[in-house]
């Protein structure tokens, strides 16, 4: 048997002439300043994504991770307090909450979408909840209008995870705009995605913007005036010239991901069904992103395998359900405490989607997977 050329979950080698011409432009163009730190570039990169979310302020800063950090800094969260979050999600959503001394209190999710499941989320709130961060897990945004409705009526803050969901609309409104805060990451795989490290957090809020601002330079407003305490979470100019190059390719990107779906759902739809394999679900307002193509198979490992056989890289987001982790024992969550997170973690595959991915490859895996199933 001839061995089949291998399909990656993600290729960042395949960029097109054009982007790599743009990219080149705009870093030259930083060389010739010399604005490494902040300055032009950076600034030119916030007002442009700014525009793209729809927000008044966008502030760049070092990772998503350090978004979400920033952003529950800026909300003033401490020791004592609560932070309700996905407990199906990648670890920085719950880690930046314990790093800060706050609790991370976890929802179950809903298994349909794999997000927060606002019907329970009235549930754990407490006095101690001062803010709830939903996750807009695989790139659709969670039930913003139920929860919504509770974050107002409780009066706690709104923290948007959209970390996989740039472009992401629900009800037309963009993921990291109906929040207080909003939270990006630009890691290279992410769907906006930089040459290493980066990330981004959007608000209208003028005051909140303000404090953002002065905690990624170590919480000053005039240099060495410290108001508060905060730490270097700058943005990098260098990927904010590559940033510069890319945002305005991200619709186009988005869609032809959406378009990668479509067409895997119309390859694999005739073995759907419970038991079996579950196709993923764009909830009813959404406008998905699909950061990750996500099929749950019960059979999942030997599946993956299978499909290992044929040269088609598949990947597991993930594994372990963030209240199971050992760092979080603490908290005194154990297996039971989230029966739907933890049934997805055994049953997600991810399958390849990323724009330049063929459609002739997207048939490959669509034949593979329903070779594989059971
Ligand atoms: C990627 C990601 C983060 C963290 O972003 P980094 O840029 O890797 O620090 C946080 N939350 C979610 C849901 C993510 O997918």
């Amino acid at each position: 048997m001839i061995s089949a050329r291998p399909i990656p979950m993600l290729d960042l080698t395949r960029y097109d002439e054009p982007l790599k011409r743009d990219i080149a432009r705009r870093v030259e163009e930083l060389f010739a300043t010399g604005r490494f730190v902040l300055g032009p570039a950076v600034e030119a990169f916030e007002r442009a994504f700014a525009r793209e979310v729809g927000t008044a302020h966008a502030i760049g800063v070092s990772s998503g991770t350090d978004a979400l950090l920033v952003s529950l800094m800026a909300l003033g969260i401490g020791p004592g307090d609560e932070v309700i979050t996905s407990p199906f999600s990648f670890f920085a959503s719950a880690g930046v909450v314990a790093r800060l001394g706050a609790r991370p209190v976890f929802v179950d999710i809903d298994p349909a979408t794999f997000n927060l499941d606002a019907s329970r989320l009235e549930g754990a709130i407490s006095p101690r909840t001062r803010a709830i961060q939903p996750v807009y897990l695989y790139g659709q945004c969670a039930d913003m209008e139920a929860i919504l409705e509770i974050a107002v009526a409780r009066k706690v803050s709104l923290l948007e995870d959209a970390c996989q969901a740039v472009g992401a609309t629900h009800q037309g409104r963009p993921a990291g705009s109906m929040g207080q805060l909003g939270a990006f990451s630009f890691y290279p795989t992410k769907n906006l995605g930089a040459a290493g490290d980066a990330g981004a957090v959007t608000t209208n809020d003028d005051r909140l913007a303000e404090t953002l601002r002065s905690l990624r330079v170590h919480g000053s407003i005039e240099t060495y005036r410290h108001d508060r305490v905060g730490g270097n979470f700058r943005l990098d100019a260098l990927q904010a010239a590559v940033l510069l190059a890319k945002l305005p390719r991200l619709a186009a990107w988005n869609n032809r991901r959406r378009a990668i779906a479509g067409r895997y759902g119309e390859l694999l739809a005739g073995a759907s069904g419970e038991g079996r394999l579950r196709l993923p679900k764009e909830a009813d307002g959404n406008h998905h992103v699909y950061h990750q193509y996500i099929v749950r198979v019960p059979a999942r490992d030997a599946v993956r395998a299978r499909l290992a056989k044929d040269a088609i890289s598949t990947a597991v987001f993930y594994p372990v359900p963030l209240h199971l982790q050992e760092c979080f024992r603490g908290l005194g969550y154990r297996e039971g405490s989230f029966p739907e997170a933890e049934r997805a973690a055994s049953e997600v595959l991810a399958l390849p989607v990323f724009p330049e991915l063929t459609d002739e490859e997207v048939e490959r895996v669509a034949a593979s997977l329903l070779a594989a199933l059971p």
